[in-house]
């Protein structure tokens, strides 16, 4: 981890092409590409409202439906067949719920979506931190039925609304669902929207990232079609969802920085192909051939060969999900969570850092679970330097104070068990004992 292990060699390899990765991607073909995040209470509907969505938009065909719906008949639980689709596990289907990422790609004529899905239980978080941290937006799932707004915004709505937000994520896109059950009211929709408005722009999101619309994920209203209900069209005709994921702003991709990405998967025993990793290029470009340093292990390893979408690269640059074959990196070295940079300018390790973090919960020195996006490892909250002023950042009563109340922000200093591949301007999330404590911006590795 220390400055020897990044004296690594560096020179391509052989079967490099030596392209000037940015002219091709210059001239390839572009399409605009988006990741999100989708969030809410548990049983807002939101595999149900993906899962129509991915029906609707034929990323998945009638007879996996059909299978699915029997399947879930048989288990007495017939309205979770749409949902099936994102939950591919058989032991999440037989528990109903959506257990991990489930990473779904769809697209439009003018961008490929990926969505991240995000699960509604409590002590699944961890899961969704790493999601946010790869989307550009979310998709926040409510729940119009009665009753079920009032206890979803008391519970995992504004903790999920808070946790995308202190992890960079500035559009939201409000899903009002099962408007169905009641009757397609405008009333509630504008009830619902004003209150949600109101906590969301209190967690720091600007109103013109704020959309709501009306729908049905269960019935397929405002999904990928238009609704038809005269009930609903009396007052509504903007956007569906997709419509509306497909105004998303091109990304802004961090070309010329250096290389990072950080893995979110690892496959190992192909015969062709004995170690895999796949993620999301942060920033930089990367070819074939090209060397790559695996923090925190120090390790050099090599870029046999690239993909994307299930077809092969020659090249890849940021905001794009790839699949790296890698060589000459013994499996031990590599971790979810790890990070794969270039070893010309390397991510360094390490143990100390301070942050600017909302405070969830009371911050006092106590121990921590430091999570940014897969990679999580425990710590220390060691000193309280300040707390600031939200709007200004300037340093609010003493300094040094012994406690942060919850709401306030202020910069910590951190102290990890071991040395971690982090830096700035990177989001962070402090947990403990299966809470969100806080979260924010970490700004110097110390
Ligand atoms: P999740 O926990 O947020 O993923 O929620 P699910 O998609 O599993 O849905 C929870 C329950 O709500 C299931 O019984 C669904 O059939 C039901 N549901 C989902 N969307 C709708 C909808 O638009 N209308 C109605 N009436 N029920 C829905």
């Amino acid at each position: 981890t220390g400055v020897e292990a990044l004296k690594v060699d560096d020179t391509p390899r052989a079967r490099s092409k030596n392209l000037d990765v940015l002219k091709e991607w210059g001239s390839a073909e572009k399409k605009n590409e988006a990741n999100f995040v989708v969030i809410g209470h548990v049983d807002a509907g939101k595999s149900t409202l993906m899962g129509r969505l991915l029906y609707d938009l034929k990323v998945v065909d009638q007879r996996t439906i059909d299978r699915y719906r029997s399947e879930a008949e048989k288990m007495g639980k017939s309205s979770f067949a749409l949902a099936w689709v994102l939950d591919q596990g058989s032991e999440e289907r037989a528990r109903g719920v959506t257990i991990d990422i489930a990473t779904n790609k769809f697209f439009t004529d003018k961008t490929n979506f990926t969505i991240l899905d995000a699960p509604g239980h409590r002590d699944f978080i961890p899961n969704m931190i790493a999601g946010a941290s790869q989307a550009d937006f979310a998709v926040l799932v409510i729940d119009a039925s009665t009753g079920s707004f009032e206890s979803g915004l008391k519970g995992q709505t504004k903790e999920h609304a808070l946790l995308v937000r202190s992890m960079g994520v500035q559009r939201v896109i409000i899903a009002v669902n099962k408007l169905d059950t009641v009757s397609w009211s405008e009333d509630r929709f504008t009830e619902i929207s004003q209150q949600i408005s109101a906590f969301l722009t209190a967690a720091g999101f600007l109103s013109k990232n704020i959309t709501f619309i009306p729908c049905s994920g269960l019935r397929g209203d405002n999904i990928v079609r238009r609704s038809t209900e005269p009930e609903l069209i009396a007052w509504y005709n903007g956007p569906t969802i997709v419509e509306e994921l497909d105004n998303s702003e091109p990304v802004t991709r961090a070309l010329t920085k250096p290389l990072r990405l950080t893995i979110g998967d690892i496959f190992r025993g192909g015969v062709q192909n004995p170690l895999s990793v796949s993620g999301r290029i942060e920033s930089g470009s990367l070819q074939a051939g090209d060397a790559l340093l695996a923090q925190p292990a120090g390790q050099k390893c090599f870029i046999r060969s690239i993909e994307i979408d299930n077809e092969a690269a020659d090249w890849a640059v940021a905001g794009q999900n790839v699949t790296l074959h890698l060589s000459d990196i013994d499996p031990i070295h590599l971790k979810i969570g790890d990070v794969l940079s270039s070893p010309s300018s390397p991510i360094q390790n390490v143990k100390r850092f301070t942050a600017k973090v909302l405070a969830f919960e009371f911050l006092m020195p106590m121990q921590i679970d430091v999570h940014r996006g897969r990679l999580h490892t425990p710590g220390r909250i060691t000193e309280i330097i300040a707390v600031l002023d939200k709007g200004t950042g300037a340093v609010v009563g003493k300094k040094k104070p012994r406690i942060v109340k919850p709401g306030a922000i202020a910069r910590v200093v951190v102290d990890l068990e071991t040395a971690v591949p982090l830096e700035a301007p990177g989001r962070v999330v402090l947990r403990a004992g299966g809470e969100t404590v806080g979260a924010g911006l970490l700004e110097l590795g110390l």
